[in-house]
This record gives structure tokens, sequence and C-alpha cells, in this order.
């Protein structure tokens, strides 16, 4: 495994929660992180079917055009009942012509599973692959995930995307009524930035 050499690391999303969920994640091991907006970085089209594959198209894009270090994050909700849909497209069912729009994408899937029938508990999980490229063309991989179940209505106000509708295994408050603190201790994503901290600066 590469180590990496820097306390400063290049963060190649765009979107506001997971680069805020990123940085208070790194904070406390001395990683400052660079969002691509501050680099005005473009977003790459996300065209493979696996996060895996999408990670390492966005981190890549990031490393070459920066020549720095670039850690990407692909991620989603697989939900059993709806054969682990809506997985790799879980941002593109929140996809508008005005934008992304994730009370639309949450009564999408809360609708497939009435109208598949689906016994409760629906369970499902988080995923979070982490890729870490170097300009050079290596890279790391680092997954994550939180196993648990959606519910329906959706419940309280913090997070992004899909999380008042996801309560963690263990729990009864869904992720958008836990403080970032507590979600940040179990999330998906605090799995696999944990093993990126072991692994590149172990
Ligand atoms: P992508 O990785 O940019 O393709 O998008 C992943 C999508 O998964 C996001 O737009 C969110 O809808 C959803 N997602 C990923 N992580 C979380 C999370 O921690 N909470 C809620 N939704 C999430």
């Amino acid at each position: 495994m590469r180590n990496l050499e820097s306390r400063e690391l290049l963060v190649a999303t765009h979107n506001a929660g997971k680069l805020a969920e990123i940085r208070a994640l790194l904070a406390p091991h001395g990683v400052s992180v660079i969002g691509a907006d501050e680099r005005n970085l473009d977003e790459p089209c996300e065209t493979e079917t696996t996060f895996l594959g999408n990670a390492r198209i966005k981190a890549h894009a990031a490393a070459k055009a920066t020549g720095l270090p670039a850690l990407a994050d692909d991620s989603g909700i697989e939900i059993d009942a709806l054969d682990g849909a809506p997985g790799v497209y879980t941002a593109n069912w929140a996809e508008t012509e005005h934008g992304r729009d994730f009370t639309r994408a949450m009564t999408r899937a809360h609708d497939e599973l009435v109208a598949r029938g689906a016994p409760e508990p629906w369970t499902a999980r988080f995923r979070c692959t982490l890729v870490l490229a170097w300009p050079d063309g290596h890279d790391e991989v680092f997954p994550g995930k939180v196993e648990g179940r959606v519910v329906w209505p959706t419940r309280g106000m913090h997070g992004h995307g899909y999380d008042p509708m996801f309560v963690p295994k263990g729990h009864d408050l869904t992720f958008a009524e836990m403080n970032a603190d507590e979600k940040n201790r179990i999330s998906h994503r605090a799995d696999a930035l944990n093993r990126f901290l072991k692994g590149c600066f172990g």
C-alpha cells in the first residue's frame, strides 16, 4: 500500500454533503481537505456500472488535472427488496430538469417497495467506495458500508440525500435525525475513511 506524504488532500467531489462529512472525519487526524470546487475541477461523466469504476473515473481525472493525489467517493443505497436498486444509480433517481430532488427519489423507492408488496423490514445498506489516485496512475481502493433498513414516512432534517429514510442497524433514529457526529461514527463513509487512514498513514 502506498503512503500519502502530504497532510493536504484533494477530494474530488462537488457534493457539499459528502465533502463536509469527509472534512469532519479527517480533521481530527490533521488532514486538511481541498474540495473540487476550490480547484474549479470539471465533473467527469460517471459512465461505469460499479461504485469502484465511477470512483476511479473521478479520482484519476482530478489527480491528472491537478498533479496532486486525489480522493474520490462513489456511494449509494442498495435496497434488498428492489434487487439492490437504486445502487450505483442512487444519484440518478434524484435527477430532475431543475436539479436533484431527493424527496422525489425517496418517494420512488417507497412506491416501488409498495408496488412489489415487499414485506417489512425493508433491509438496505449504504455503500461507499473511496479511491485515492496519484498523478502517475497508481491507485488504492477502500470500501465501506453500513447495514440497516429503509422506513416510511421519512424522518429528520439533518444530513443529505437519502438520510431521512435510512435507519442503521441497532438504532431507532434515521441518519437525518442524528447529529453529524453520531452519523459520522457509524456511516459507510466513516468505515471507508478509517480504512484509508490506516492504509495510507499507517
Ligand atoms: P455519487 O456517488 O455522486 O454517484 O452519488 C451518490 C448518491 O448516493 C448521493 O447523491 C446520495 O444521494 C446518496 N448517498 C451517498 N452517501 C449518502 C449518505 O451518507 N446519505 C444519504 N445519501 C447518500
